[in-house]
């Protein structure tokens, strides 16, 4: 990545482990490989952020384990509602007051499992932003393999970032850098294969163009501001080779996350 951009290496845990001390041991892992090993310190600019995003119910734990370890937490999703009955839903504001710094927002298993739209990710991003600056969005975005084959990409990136920051003050999302873009194709979650560096940089380039373009009334600076992410398989042996790409500015990892040396190889990748 570019050195204007502070990288992020982010751990998306998905819906694992099933159960709480399985939790607590990866966890503990975790904030040992960290601690006095790495300097993920937020105030050590040029060293990467670190952010993990375990299911809700391990999120006081992760708090509570991972103080001082200089690792952020994050919620996998939030609801599009403030407060009041909505059974089952969970806030932007219960999750910042919580201890989580990110929301990750728009990702394809949620997409394409749960039938969220771009109108539904779109309600949830402007509910993360009209919290205090304490509370960022990660939102992925990324193509099918059908459309990847269609040459779709760059349509599919540019629709799904246009409905996602629908009607988004760009002053309030680019202060603070409230909001990082993670780019997943959906051919490379979970598949093993990984897009290659020539892709990533490609398909990032269209991210920011993108953005460069719904961002009206932002400067060029402010747009170059912000983070890109890789997703889809990434593993110690391809973290290094995509991160090098000028517009790849970290990776969103999601099976490799949940072993913690893994995790930790793929940071020194970044570093
Ligand atoms: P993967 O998942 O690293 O297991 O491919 C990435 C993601 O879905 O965020």
């Amino acid at each position: 990545g570019a050195y204007l951009r502070r990288p992020i290496v982010a751990g998306n845990w998905k819906l694992n482990p099933p159960t709480r001390p399985d939790a607590i041991a990866l966890l503990r892992l975790l904030a040992a490989n960290f601690v006095n090993h790495r300097a993920t310190t937020t105030d050590d600019a040029s060293a990467p952020e670190v952010v993990i995003f375990p299911p809700l119910p391990y999120l006081s734990d992760a708090v509570r384990i991972l103080e001082g370890s200089g690792i952020q937490i994050g919620a996998q999703n939030a609801g599009i509602h403030e407060k009041g009955a909505y059974t089952g839903e969970v806030s932007p504001s219960m999750l910042l007051s919580s201890g989580c710094s990110y929301v990750l927002l728009g990702h394809s298993e949620r997409r394409s499992l749960f039938g969220e739209t771009n109108e539904r990710i779109n309600a949830a991003v402007r509910r993360c932003l009209d919290q205090p600056a304490g509370l960022k969005v990660m939102l992925c975005v990324g193509e099918t393999l059908e459309e990847y084959e269609d040459g779709r990409m760059e349509e599919v990136i540019d629709e799904q970032i246009r409905g996602c920051l629908d009607g988004v003050d760009a002053t309030a999302l680019l202060r603070d850098d409230r909001v990082v873009v993670a780019y997943e194709p959906v051919w490379a979650i979970g598949t093993g294969l990984s897009a290659t560096p020539l892709q990533a940089q490609v398909a990032h380039v269209a991210v920011r163009n993108s953005l460069s373009r719904v961002l009206v009334g932002a400067s060029a600076e402010d747009v170059e501001r912000v983070r890109v992410l890789y997703g889809g398989s990434v593993s110690p042996e391809t973290a290094y080779g995509v991160g090098s790409m000028a517009d790849v500015d970290g990776a969103l990892v999601g099976g490799a996350s949940l072993n913690a040396d893994s995790f930790a190889r793929i940071y020194d990748g970044a570093a």
